[in-house]
């Protein structure tokens, strides 16, 4: 496995303002009753936190300006106070007709993070990052390759949903005004390793307006690369949220170097904790494959996750690899993808393969962020 060219370059761009300054505070990062005593601690009526809430969760709105319950002179300096704008965009870039469009963003420090927004016939999903980088190391992922850069704040967090919401409200994709349906957890980072941030972020997802989004936790799935820990916390938080496992081979053996994480919890512990998440949520589990030629997709590796899943309350979600830049791996030839697909199927194994949108604007897994990042290092 190739490592890109310049990862001490591509820290070092960014390394003394993460150091250096912390994320504005926003209403995002706290719970309801929190945000009054944050409200009063700027100076302001604790009842504004209400007001402002009630802006930002019910109608997305960034504009002060329309805020006609604040009085006139007192909205951009309450925004400020209370909502401050913590992502700016830097570009989108879209593709399929426009039905899937990727933002990268720019955070407070400079630190660069992507959301990436898809539109499909019955609903539509926003991929998330919980983390500017990620520290888990995967060698395939692109995100894993420069390492973790820090964690996001549950307002950084919150702000992706918020402007995907917005962008859904105000009809940005073709097909009209929407509703943003669905939440994944899949963009940068490993949400397990940044958990009070994610635990509130997914707060702020479900709670009722004007306190949160409103939206179920049923349509919001989180994808962890399986830290037990954060899986047996997770079950306990009254948060029936799906939960995505990255398994990415079903023996330990190779998952060792694909999962570096599985030297601390093996295949067996990390589909212990899936199945007590099930069993407490009710909530079938995915497990996420992505199919590598001849290293991961071999019949033999078939048959062993199919014995190993057919009891399970578990689906199977294949992902053709998409290869990141200088990776000498590729997605599987068709015939052994079809040969996987129907291995598992026959031994009852729910199984879908991914669809593969966004693959022409780097789609997956932080290779934008990358790009960027990398042209910032050459300038
Ligand atoms: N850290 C979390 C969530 C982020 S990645 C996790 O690992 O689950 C979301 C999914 O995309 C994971 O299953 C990840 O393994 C997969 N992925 C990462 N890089 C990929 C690539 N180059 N091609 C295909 N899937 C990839």
């Amino acid at each position: 496995m190739t490592r890109p060219d310049k990862p001490s370059e591509i820290n070092l761009v960014f390394d003394e303002p993460v150091q250096r300054r912390k994320a504005p505070k926003h209403l995002a990062d706290f719970s309801p009753e929190d945000r009054r005593a944050f409200a009063e601690a700027q100076g302001l009526p604790a009842f504004r936190a209400n007001q402002i809430s009630n802006h930002y969760f019910t109608h997305f709105a960034s504009d002060a300006e329309s805020w006609t319950d604040i009085p006139i002179g007192d909205r951009a300096r309450i925004a400020d106070l209370l909502t401050p704008t913590l992502i700016n965009l830097v570009r989108s870039v879209t593709c399929d007709n426009g039905m899937t469009r990727k933002d990268l963003w720019r955070l407070h420090d400079g630190v660069l993070i992507e959301t990436v927004l898809m539109r499909y016939s019955d609903r539509t999903t926003v991929c998330i990052s919980s983390q500017a980088g990620c520290g888990m190391d995967c060698p395939f992922c692109a995100t894993g390759q420069a390492g973790l850069t820090r964690n996001l704040t549950a307002g950084e967090i919150t702000a992706q949903i918020v402007a995907a919401a917005r962008a859904c409200a105000l009809g940005e994709l073709p097909g009209g005004p929407t509703r943003l349906s669905n939440i994944v957890f899949m963009g940068m980072g490993e949400p397990m390793a940044n958990y009070n941030s994610m635990i509130r972020a997914l707060r702020n997802i479900t709670e009722a307006n004007p306190n949160g989004l409103g939206i179920s936790a049923r349509s919001v799935t989180v994808s962890t690369v399986g830290l037990v820990n954060g899986i047996e916390k997770l079950m306990d938080e009254s948060l029936p949220v799906t939960l995505a496992v990255s398994l990415h081979t079903p023996d330990d053996q190779l998952r060792d170097s694909l999962v570096p994480i599985n030297s601390r919890w093996k295949v067996k512990e990390v589909l212990a904790a899936a199945d007590a998440y099930a069993a407490k949520t009710g909530r079938r589990y995915s497990i996420e494959y992505a199919l590598i030629r001849d290293i991961n997709d071999q019949s033999w590796r078939a048959d062993l996750l199919g014995r190993l899943l057919k009891n399970r309350n578990a689906h199977v979600n294949l992902i053709p690899l998409n290869p990141t830049p200088g990776s000498k791996w590729t997605a599987s030839r068709q015939e052994d993808e079809a040969e996987f697909v129907r291995i598992l199927e026959s031994y009852g194994v729910p199984t879908t393969v991914r669809d593969t949108r966004g693959r022409e604007i780097d789609g997956a897994c932080g290779q934008l962020a990358a790009a960027e990042n990398n042209e910032a290092a050459t300038n």
